[in-house]
């Protein structure tokens, strides 16, 4: 398998020592209990990827899937690898093989269909496709800063510039 997200952490990758300093501070190792449930484990599965030495299988997706992004390795890493980083870009990787979970997958449709990942059809915006999505949310916290993001995104904007509002 080619990876594409992975090249730009080789150096980082080859910088882990295995220590294993990160790895009884990593809530997941704590509860699957293999080494590759935990932070230095995620490294040698993303080490693997990046040199095709590992043809990612689902279990291998899976260890990354699990992991929580709580970044307590990267806190505890004396040479400050950053696995979670690493991890969201095996993921990528992997989501390009074609390896999503199931769970995934049906998100997936779910937002193809419905527009949304809830499903719901109360939406008055329908699906649209560009090359930026821009979630703002919860407005009433911000309103002066997001009215005025929205005329500076207007100015910046010159076609194809969607905006709606939903509210459930
Ligand atoms: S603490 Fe850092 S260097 Fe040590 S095993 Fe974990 S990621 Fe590698
Ligand atoms: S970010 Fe992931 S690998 Fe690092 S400690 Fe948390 S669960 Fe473990």
């Amino acid at each position: 398998m080619k990876v594409k997200h992975l090249k730009k952490w080789k150096n980082e990758l080859i910088t882990c020592t295995m220590c294993g300093y990160c790895k009884n501070v990593c809530p997941t190792f704590l509860d699957i209990g293999w080494d590759s449930g935990s932070a230095r484990g995620r490294n040698v599965l993303a080490y693997g990827m990046l040199t095709e030495e590992l043809e990612p299988d689902e279990v291998a997706a899976l260890r990354l899937y699990q992991c929580t992004l709580c970044l307590d390795c990267l806190r505890r890493c004396p040479s400050k690898v950053n696995v979670p980083e690493i991890v969201e870009a095996a993921r990528a990787d992997i989501v390009d093989a074609g390896l999503a979970t199931a769970a995934q997958k049906e998100m997936i449709d779910t937002v193809k269909q419905a527009g949304n990942i809830y499903g719901t059809t109360e939406t008055r915006v329908p699906p649209q496709e560009g090359d930026i999505t821009l979630f703002l949310g919860l407005e009433h916290l911000f309103s002066h800063f997001l009215h005025f993001l929205l005329h500076f995104l207007r100015l910046l904007c010159t076609q194809n510039f969607l905006i709606d509002q939903t509210h459930y």
